[in-house]
C-alpha cells in the first residue's frame, strides 16, 4: 500500500487535533507524512476533497470493548474470523471478546487457545477472562494466571451472579495487575422476582431498577477494595448515572460504556420483523433514559461507546418474543447508528470519535498493552476513514457478520466506513484502488 489520502479531516482526540483539509500519506503500512498538502510525486492519490458539506474523516481505528464472537460454541452464529471481518467493516481495529462462550473462557488454557485462534483475524482481537468459573458467580477464576495468559480484563458479561465480596476480591486482584473488571449490571435476584418462571438470561422483563441496584452493588464492592478498576457495561437507565457520578467524585476508578442501540431514537422507527430483533439485555428504554445516556456520553460521565455485538442464528430470533435470544449484532452499524439515530453528527462528531477511540483505550488502561489510538507520522497505521454524510442501506450484501440479527436490516443509515487499516494492513475498503490485503503482513 502506497497512497496519499487527500483532503480529509484528521481527528486525533489524544493529540487534540481536529484539522481539515489534510493529506495523509500511507506507505508500506505506516503513516509516512501528514500535512496540509503533500506533493504526490508519482504516489497514487485518492482525493476526498469536498466542495461543501461534511469532510471525510480520518481518525484512529475504533476500539470496541464489548463483542461476542461465539467462538467456541456456535460457529453458525459467528466465528473469530467473521466477527473480526465485521469489525473491520465497522471501522474497528481492536475488539474485546467476551468470555461467555461455550465453554466459557475461564482458564488460562482456554484463553491461550482463543488468543491463538485470533492471531490471523482481520483486526486485533483481545480477550477477557471470565471472572468466575462457568460465569455462575460461585468461585473466582485463577485471576493472575488468566491475566498472565493474556486476558486484558475480567468479565462475567451476560451474567451478574457473583456476590459483592467475590467482586471485591476480583477487583483487588485484577487491579493489582492494572486490569479492569467489566460488570454487566443487572440484578439477577431482582430479575428472578419479576420473572418467576423465566431463565434469568432470556427473560424480557428487566425494569430500570434492576440495573440501578446492580450499579450500586458494584460501586459498593469497588469502594471496599483499594486499587480496583470497575467498568460498567451497557448502561441504559437514567438512574444508573447518579451512583456512577458519585463514585467518581469519591475518587474511585470507575468507567462506563453505552451501546449505539441505547443511544438510538427508536420512537420514530417502525418495529422490525420479527419484533424480537429489538430484544436485548438490558432492554431498550424510555426516551428519557435515552436522553440521559446521550447527555452522559457528551459530558464525559460515560467514557466509551461499545457495541455489545451479539450474533444469533435466525432460529434464535423468532416470532416468539419471550423465547427469543436477547442481543443484536452491532459492529457494522455502530458508527452509522450513532450518527443517524444517536444525534452524534455535526459538531458532536469529535465527541463520537473520542468515545470510540481514546475513551475505550482509557478504560482498558496502560497495562493492556494496547497502543495509544493516534494518527502519528512514523507509526504503523491503525486508522479508519469514514464519510459522515454517505447514506447506505443495511442489507445482506453489506454485512460481513455471519448473523443477520440487526433491527436495522433494510434501513437507510447515514455515515459510512470507507477504509480500515489495522496494524498496517488494509482490512476493509470500499475503493477498488485500495484492495483489501491478503493475510501477508504489509511489510511492517
Ligand atoms: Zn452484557
Amino acid at each position: 500500500m502506497n497512497v496519499i489520502l487527500r483532503g480529509v479531516r484528521v481527528i486525533d482526540p489524544l493529540a487534540g487535533v481536529d484539522r481539515a483539509p489534510q493529506d495523509v500519506w500511507i506507505e508500506a503500512g505506516r503513516i509516512r507524512a501528514l500535512d496540509d498538502r503533500i506533493e504526490a510525486g508519482g504516489v497514487p492519490v485518492i482525493d476526498f476533497t469536498r466542495a461543501g458539506g461534511e469532510p471525510v474523516v480520518l481518525c484512529p481505528g475504533f476500539i470496541d470493548l464489548h463483542v461476542h464472537l461465539r467462538d467456541p460454541g456456535d460457529s453458525g452464529a459467528e466465528t473469530t474470523a467473521t466477527g473480526a471481518r465485521a469489525a473491520a467493516a465497522g471501522g474497528f481495529t481492536h475488539i474485546v471478546a467476551m468470555a461467555n462462550t461455550d465453554p466459557p473462557h475461564d482458564s488460562p488454557e482456554l484463553l491461550r487457545d482463543a488468543i491463538e485462534r485470533s492471531q490471523n483475524a482481520a483486526v486485533r482481537v483481545m480477550h477477557v477472562a471470565a471472572m468466575t468459573h462457568g460465569l455462575d458467580g460461585a468461585a473466582l477464576v485463577d485471576v493472575e494466571a488468566c491475566i498472565g495468559a493474556g486476558a486484558v480484563a475480567l468479565s462475567d458479561d451476560g451474567r451478574n451472579a457473583a456476590p459483592g465480596a467475590l467482586l471485591s476480591e476480583a477487583l483487588a486482584r485484577a487491579g493489582e495487575l492494572g486490569r479492569p473488571v467489566l460488570v454487566h449490571p443487572e440484578d439477577e435476584a431482582a430479575i428472578s422476582r419479576f420473572n418467576p418462571f423465566g431463565g434469568v438470561t432470556r427473560c424480557s422483563d428487566r425494569p430500570p431498577e434492576t440495573e440501578v441496584a446492580a450499579v450500586k452493588a458494584a460501586v459498593k464492592a469497588l469502594a471496599s477494595t483499594a486499587g480496583g478498576r470497575l467498568h460498567l457495561q451497557h448502561l441504559s437507565a437514567a438512574g444508573s448515572l447518579e451512583p456512577l457520578r458519585l463514585a467518581r467524585q469519591r475518587g474511585l476508578t470507575i468507567t462506563a460504556e453505552v451501546t449505539p442501540h441505547h443511544l438510538a431514537r427508536w420512537a420514530a422507527m417502525s418495529p422490525p420483523e420479527p419484533a424480537s430483533l429489538r430484544k436485548v439485555n438490558p432492554p431498550l428504554r424510555s426516551a428519557n433514559d435515552r436522553a440521559a445516556m446521550l447527555q452522559a456520553l457528551l459530558d464525559g460521565t460515560i467514557d466509551a461507546i461499545a457495541t455489545d455485538h451479539a450474533p444469533h442464528r435466525s432460529d434464535e430470533k423468532t416470532n416468539n418474543y419471550d423465547s427469543s435470544a436477547p442481543g443484536m449484532i452491532g459492529l457494522e452499524t455502530a458508527l452509522a447508528a450513532c450518527i443517524t439515530l444517536g444525534d452524534l453528527a455535526g459538531r458532536r462528531l469529535p465527541v463520537l470519535v473520542e468515545r470510540l477511540t481514546a475513551g475505550p483505550h482509557r478504560v482498558l488502561g496502560e497495562a493492556s498493552g494496547v497502543k495509544e489510538p493516534r494518527v502519528r507520522v512514523g507509526e504503523v497505521a491503525d486508522i479508519v476513514v469514514f464519510d459522515p454524510d454517505a447514506g447506505w442501506t443495511v442489507s445482506d450484501d453489506t454485512l460481513f457478520s455471519r448473523s443477520r440479527n440487526t433491527p436495522w436490516l433494510g434501513t437507510e443509515l447515514r455515515g459510512r466506513v470507507l477504509l480500515t487499516v489495522a496494524h498496517g494492513r488494509v482490512v476493509h475498503s470500499l475503493d477498488a484502488r485500495i484492495p483489501v490485503a491478503d493475510r501477508e503482513p504489509a511489510g511492517v
